[in-house]
């Protein structure tokens, strides 16, 4: 479990307009915070920067009230879940989930991979599709196998890329209460980036909307979406 706090954060790609200006942000333990905003505003930069993924320009980014701006991706324990699975195709739903425990090496033994896996899978109603191919998933079962992922590595936080956005209407909606039913059991702290208003309405503890790389605006989605 984590808090993330960004502070004063700047992205400059070469020398353009900052791709994220100047964001300030506590995100608390357990919290689920919506990152919204039109196309290009800056969401996916401020996720890579916390993942580690983006360098930071300047400003200063904490996990746990320890700064990171300099940490690997992999020390920072955190687990993001992308809107194109990145699932293996030619190892089965069981190796698919368990991969991050194995590329992990030395941490895991046998006995605790398969209880991992086992109890990711039981929450995310994979168990009987564990022996199977990604290829013979639905879109959902596969978006369920990329969380299985990010469960078994026990990360501080979840970071949604637009995980829903591949989807179809029907299994957009099932996914969403299949998020927000995991979210009330594991109460892991998500940043969670979407397009979508009914995912911030439902989702969301609060939603951070994004203009041209500034913050413009962060309430919970109830004072946003309902205001007279
Ligand atoms: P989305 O808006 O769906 O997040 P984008 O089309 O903005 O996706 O970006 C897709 C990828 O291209 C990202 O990895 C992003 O970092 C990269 N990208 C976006 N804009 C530029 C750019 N102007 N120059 C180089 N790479 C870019
Ligand atoms: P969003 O996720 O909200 O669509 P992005 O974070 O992808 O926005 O992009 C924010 C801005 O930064 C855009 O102007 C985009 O073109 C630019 N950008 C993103 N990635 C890169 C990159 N790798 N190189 C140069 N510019 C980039």
């Amino acid at each position: 479990m984590a808090s993330i706090t960004l502070k004063n954060l700047v992205k400059k790609y070469g020398d353009g307009f900052p791709a994220v200006n100047d964001i300030s942000i506590d995100i608390e333990d357990g919290e689920f915070i919506i990152l919204v905003g039109p196309s290009g505003c800056g969401k996916s930069t401020l996720l890579r920067m916390i993942v580690g993924l983006e360098d930071i320009t300047s400003g200063d980014l904490y996990i746990n009230e320890e700064r990171v701006n300099s940490k690997a991706p992999r020390d920072r324990n955190l687990a993001m879940v992308f809107q194109n699975y990145a699932l293996y195709p030619h190892l089965t739903v069981f190796e698919n989930i368990a991969f991050p425990l194995r590329l992990a090496k030395g941490k895991h033994s046998e006995d605790q991979v398969q209880k991992l896996v086992t109890e990711a899978a039981a929450t995310l109603e994979l168990t009987d599709h564990l022996q199977r191919k990604p290829a013979n998933l639905s879109g959902g079962q596969r978006q369920r196998v990329a969380m299985g992922r990010a469960i078994v590595r026990q990360a501080d936080a979840f970071l949604f890329d637009e995980p829903l956005s591949n989807l179809d209407a029907k299994l957009r909606g099932q996914m969403r209460s299949e998020i927000s039913q995991m979210q009330r059991r594991l109460g892991t702290t998500s940043v969670y980036v979407t397009h979508d208003q009914t995912e911030a309405m439902t989702l969301g503890d609060r939603v951070a909307v994004l203009k041209k790389g500034e913050l413009q605006q962060i309430a919970s989605p109830r004072e946003l979406y309902e205001q007279p």
